[in-house]
């Protein structure tokens, strides 16, 4: 011993300590369920449970029991993330500190609501206990509206760390603190230093990372800590955090790129400090919103958020007289003070005022924010009456509008990256309102279950391998099958080939031709190509031709898949040919079936001719609850001619406000004879409803039938400029708030 450095000293005294507090129990290797069970039914104060490394298939794993503070009960894995828990499996656990470290749930999905429980049943639950080092990645069920919670909390004192929560992919929160029994309010939990990975854009309500307690109960408290965890990309909805409970505190949290904002939906004594929300100028970015009584939001920092409306930077909203539980309650003695606000579009007082929302916030206060953006230059919008807001010392750029007047004062845009790669302001207004240092609270490498990786999922197109497809008989389904992610398969100029079997598309691939003639691609199976669950399509350049269709109603070119797809999928069009889809009724272009969801379609530089169906049929839900198809749809630059429905339909029912979408662009394109078929029920040549942001530009529109839009809530963006009807019937809307500049008729 004598010459051992102190610390290698220190270091064995630790590692003994160590190993004499594991020798206070059990620890037992369990290899199957029959014996985790047994190891349970036994489990004492102290006692490890071991589960072997391998794979569990499909397995309910119940675990309970009282262990002490110093004596936990433990269960984990034989080597973190080598303890693989697959198929229709989840599980639960039950008691007095209980530490659960290291399993790594993948490739299946949970029989019931819940993944990991932090109860065995509605009456046992689990106190004291800690989730850490766990990951759950791809473990969403298949049917995408489906919803469940990947870890539901339940109890009181858990602890929540050092896990990584990556693409859920079907509906329901990813973590929720549940509130619905005493033995769960007040609760105390710590969520901390977890990774929240990636989550796709939902197209629906449901899509919330984090929820802490439901409207049922908000105010209740639950006095849950949420600190320094990293939200990377977690866009499934416009609320990233959904905090409906009171008393919880936010604090050093990093939003990275994340679609949406941390809402204080329900519930009062809130606290959020210290954040950093990362928008990177990404689309429908946000920060914070304020609803209820005794908020604080201070010293966070945002920067290029994009985010519009109840998704802007900093909101303040309008409540409801009285509220109901489930509305909005009045903002009162809330303060939004000591934020550093860069680069970022939107802030919102009395966000959402209506004949509904009608109480303005009162006693409250907004001092001190830098606010510094050049891109929007009335970055505040002001909805209702704000002279229950007190104002003072808060920095605008010079050249922004600022529709407040005192309490502010004008800086020049002056902002720079320091030595932590932030953008910030000079020093001397940071000084001024003591912001400290601007530097992220926690790295993303010091969050999540250090074993796995944090890497990105999403294959792009054209990142594989070139591969060259002969004309001939099924020769293009063949090279689909025998291909890989990102691959893309080059077709030969002018050359003919022939479908006699789908051709189906299961992860992101290319099929296009060089410059020069299109390569002509019949069918005669009902569709020509599938994307089915993970698959997204780019064609380029090629002709689809409905010459050798089967002569029946319902053909498309393309379609998803006829089953609920729980990744979205994109499609690219670009200078496509398509020709004589009218061997039969409803022929489509491109049909999308309920329960899928893209990402994006895009249409470009493509003709479209003789189609007795629509260019695009994309599902129509039927309950009104807001699920729509798609999240952007593009058409630029194309030709549709004597097409019998319409080019494009997009629909989004009822009134639900968690979603950014649908957003519509579509310019440079001329309709001839569109929307003019007998059977055609929309009698429109472009039908949309309930679209979010919608602009059709520089279009001409000849012989066919009129644009039809429903506007619904959401305050909808809708702006029409530049269009010629030329024997077409005027503009359908059943509200006349939308901009229209430039339409001509003749
Ligand atoms: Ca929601």
């Amino acid at each position: 011993m004598f010459g051992m450095p102190r610390l290698q000293i220190r270091k064995s005294f630790i590692a003994l300590l160590l190993l004499a507090f594991h020798q206070v129990g059990m620890a037992q290797i369990v290899k199957n369920i029959d014996q985790f069970n047994a190891a349970v039914k036994q489990a004492k104060a102290g006692d490890t449970i071991v589960m072997a490394n391998g794979e569990w298939h499909d397995v309910e794993l119940v675990l309970t029991g009282s262990g002490t503070e110093e004596n936990p009960i433990t269960l984990k894995a034989q080597t973190p993330g080598k303890v693989k828990i697959t198929g229709v499996s989840n599980l639960s656990f039950s008691g007095e500190y209980l530490v659960v470290d290291g399993l790594f749930f993948t490739d299946g999905h949970t029989p019931t609501g819940e993944v990991i429980a932090f109860r065995t049943s509605p009456d046992d639950l689990a106190n004291h206990s800690r989730l850490t080092n766990t990951v759950i990645d791809n473990f969403s069920h298949p049917e995408r509206e489906l919803s469940d919670l990947w870890v539901a909390i339940y109890g009181k004192h858990n602890r929540i760390d050092h896990n990584s929560f990556i693409n859920k992919r079907n509906r329901g929160v990813t973590v929720a603190v549940r509130m619905n029994s005493e033995g769960s309010r007040k609760n105390y939990h710590t969520i901390e230093y977890n990774y929240f990975g990636p989550r796709q854009v939902l197209g629906a309500n449901g899509g919330e990372t984090l929820r802490i307690g439901t409207s049922h109960f908000s105010r209740e408290y639950a006095n849950t800590l949420v600190q320094y965890n990293y939200f990377d990309r977690t866009s499934g909805e416009h609320e990233i955090i959904s905090n409906k409970s009171s008393g919880n505190t936010f604090k050093g949290n990093v939003f990275f790129e994340a679609q949406g904002t941390l809402t204080m939906r329900h519930g009062h004594y809130t606290t959020v400090e210290n954040n950093y929300f990362l928008g990177n100028r990404k689309p429908n970015t946000g920060g914070i919103r304020i609803i209820n009584e005794h908020q604080t939001v201070k010293n966070n920092y945002l920067y290029g958020l994009t985010g519009r409306r109840f998704r802007g930077a900093l909101v303040i909203m309008n409540g409801v007289p009285n509220s109901p539980p489930n509305r909005y309650d009045p903002v009162i003695e809330s303060v939004m003070n000591n934020n550093l606000v860069i680069d970022s579009d939107y802030i919102q007082l009395g966000a959402g005022a209506d004949e509904e929302r009608s109480a303005p916030p009162t006693t409250s206060e907004m001092k001190n924010n830098i606010m510094l953006g050049k891109q929007n230059l009335n970055p505040i919008t002001v909805f209702d009456d704000v002279s229950g807001i007190e104002f003072s010392g808060n920095v605008l750029n010079e050249d922004a509008n600022n529709p407040i007047g005192a309490g502010f004062k004008a800086a020049p845009y002056a902002i720079h990256k320091n030595e932590n790669g932030l953008y910030v302001p000079e020093q001397s207004l940071l000084d001024a309102i003591d912001f400290g240092e601007v530097k992220l609270p926690v790295e993303k490498a010091d969050t999540g279950a250090p074993y796995y990786p944090k890497k990105d999922h999403q294959v792009a197109f054209n990142s594989g391998k070139t591969i060259a497809v002969k004309p001939g008989i099924d020769t293009l389904a063949m090279a689909l099958a025998n291909s890989s992610a990102g691959d893309t398969l080059v077709l030969e100029n002018g050359g003919d080939y022939l479908l006699t079997r789908f051709a189906t598309v299961h992860h992101p691939i290319t099929i296009m031709a060089k410059a020069g003639d299109k390569p002509m691609i019949r069918s005669e199976k009902p569709s020509f190509i599938v994307i089915e669950n993970g698959g997204a399509l780019e064609v380029e350049n090629l002709w689809f031709d409905g010459a050798a269709s089967p002569d029946y109603k319902g053909n498309s070119i393309i379609r998803t898949s006829r089953y609920s797809m729980n990744i979205n999928y994109a499609l690219s069009v670009k200078n496509v040919k398509v020709t004589d889809l009218d061997i039969n009724g409803y022929f489509y272009f491109f049909k999308a079936h309920p329960g899928t969801f893209a990402d994006y379609i895009e249409i470009i530089d493509s003709q479209m001719s003789n189609i007795t169906g629509a260019v695009l049929s994309l599902n129509k839900e039927t309950e009104d609850l807001g699920v729509y198809s798609v999240e952007n749809l593009t058409l630029t630059g194309n030709t549709f001619k004597d097409i019998k429905e319409e080019v494009a339909t997009v629909y989004r029912g009822g009134f639900d406000e968690s979603t950014f979408g649908p957003k519509v662009t579509i310019t440079d394109n001329l309709l001839t004879n569109v929307g003019k078929g007998k059977t055609h029920r929309t009698a429109a040549s472009m039908y949309f409803h309930g679209v979010q942001n919608l602009h059709i530009s520089n279009t001409t529109i000849k012989d066919s039938a009129p644009i039809s839009m429903y506007l619904t809530n959401g305050e909808p963006i809708t702006v029409l400029d530049n269009l010629q009807l030329i024997n077409t019937p005027n503009i359908k809307s059943n509200s006349d708030d939308y901009t229209a500049k430039d339409i001509t008729y003749q």
